[in-house]
C-alpha cells in the first residue's frame, strides 16, 4: 500500500498529464485514468483508505483527497482554457470546401431579344411596349386589315370578347405609337404574340415577335436595306448574305421579306434551308399611306418603313434549336446550355 509520500508525488504527476491534454477528448481521457468511478487512479487509493492501518489512515485519507482537489481543479482550469481558444479561434472554417452557388442564366429568348434591342439601339431605334390584350382597331383596322380579310376570321384568333383580342403581331404597337407621336418616329416593340396555331416543332400558340418603325420626312426603301442589312450581319455573323423578296402584307406598300444565306451551309444548299441557301427571317416594306392617314399623318410630309421578325424563330437559327417548344418547357437542362 502507497504510503503519505507517494501519494504527494502523484500530484506532480497528474497535473503535469492535464496540462498536456491537447484538447478536450485528451483532457476526458486523463479525468477518467485518473478519476474513473471504478479504476480511476485516485478513485482506487480512496477505496483503499478504510484498510490503512489506524496509525496512519488519517494522514492518508488527508494525502488522497487533498491530491483529488488538486487533480479535479486543475481539470476545471484545463477545461475553461480549452473552451476559451475554441471560441476565440476564427468563425469560419477557410479550410472547409466551398458551398457551390446555382446561379441563373438568362432564357434564350431573352438573350436574342436584348441583342436585338443593342443592335438596333445602335441604328438610333428606341424600345416601346404595348399592351398584349388589343382592340380590332389597333390589331386590324389601323393597320389597314379590312372586316372581310381572312386574318380577322375568329378560327384564327384569341377574341376575349366582342373587338377585344390578344394581339397577333406587334404591328399593334406601330399604330399606338403613331397615335400618340408626330413624327420622326424610329421605335422596335418587343412582346408576345398569340396565335391559336397547332403546336409543333415550328409552331408555338405564343411567341414573340419584335417589330421595328421609321417614319420621317425621306426615309426610302434604301434605308430599309441598309438597315435591316446591318442587323442580319450584326445580329448573325459578318459573313451573312442578303435577299429580298417581293411579298404583300396589308399594311406596307411595297413588302419584301427578308433572307439570309443559311447559317448552316453558308448558302450550298442543305436540309435546314430546305437545299435553297437561303432563309427567311422577316417581314418589311415601305409603309401604306392608308395606314398614316388612320393614325393622322400626311403621306405626301412622310415616308417610312417597317418590319416584324419572329424571335424565338431568329433564336432558333442563331443557337441551333431545332423544335421551339424546347424554349417555353423550361426544363433547366435544356436552358443550362445557353
Ligand atoms: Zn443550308
Amino acid at each position: 500500500m502507497a504510503g503519505v509520500a507517494e501519494v504527494s508525488a502523484l500530484r506532480a504527476e497528474a497535473l503535469a498529464r492535464i496540462d498536456a491534454a491537447a484538447d478536450a477528448q485528451a483532457l476526458d481521457a486523463v479525468r477518467i485514468e485518473w478519476l474513473g468511478r471504478k479504476a480511476g487512479r485516485i478513485t482506487v487509493l480512496l477505496k483503499a483508505i478504510p484498510s490503512v492501518p489506524p496509525g496512519e489512515r488519517a494522514a492518508f485519507g488527508q494525502a488522497v483527497n487533498a491530491l483529488k482537489a488538486a487533480v479535479a481543479e486543475r481539470l476545471e482550469a484545463r477545461k475553461a482554457a480549452l473552451e476559451a481558444v475554441r471560441q476565440e479561434g476564427p468563425a469560419v472554417d477557410v479550410t472547409l470546401p466551398g458551398r457551390r452557388l446555382a446561379l441563373g442564366k438568362l432564357h434564350p429568348i431573352t438573350r436574342a431579344t436584348r441583342e436585338m434591342i443593342e443592335i438596333v439601339g445602335r441604328l438610333g431605334f428606341e424600345v416601346v411596349e404595348g399592351p398584349e390584350v388589343e382592340d380590332e382597331w389597333h390589331n386590324f383596322v389601323g393597320l389597314n386589315i379590312p372586316p372581310d380579310h381572312p386574318a380577322r376570321d375568329p378560327l384564327d384568333n384569341y377574341y376575349l370578347k366582342d373587338q377585344v383580342l390578344l394581339r397577333t403581331q406587334t404591328s399593334t404597337v406601330q399604330v399606338r405609337i403613331m397615335e400618340n407621336r408626330k413624327p420622326p418616329v424610329r421605335v422596335v416593340a418587343p412582346g408576345r404574340v398569340y396565335r391559336p396555331d397547332t403546336v409543333d416543332a415550328g409552331h408555338s400558340n405564343m411567341f414573340h415577335q419584335l417589330e421595328g418603325l421609321w417614319v420621317e420626312q425621306g426615309v426610302t426603301f434604301a434605308d430599309l436595306k441598309s438597315v435591316l442589312s446591318m442587323f442580319a450581319r450584326a445580329f448573325f455573323g459578318p459573313a451573312v448574305r442578303t435577299r429580298f423578296q417581293p411579298s404583300y402584307f396589308p399594311f406596307t406598300e411595297p413588302s419584301a421579306e427578308m433572307y439570309v444565306s443559311c447559317l448552316l451551309c453558308a448558302g450550298a444548299g442543305c436540309p435546314m434551308c430546305k437545299r435553297t441557301g437561303w432563309i427567311e427571317i422577316l417581314g418589311c416594306g415601305m409603309v401604306d399611306p392608308n395606314v398614316f392617314e388612320a393614325v393622322g399623318y400626311d403621306p405626301e410630309a412622310v415616308t417610312g418603313f417597317a418590319f416584324g421578325m419572329g424571335i424565338d424563330r431568329q433564336a432558333m437559327l442563331k443557337y441551333g434549336i431545332t423544335d421551339i417548344r424546347l424554349l417555353f418547357e423550361n426544363n433547366v437542362r435544356f436552358l443550362r446550355q445557353f
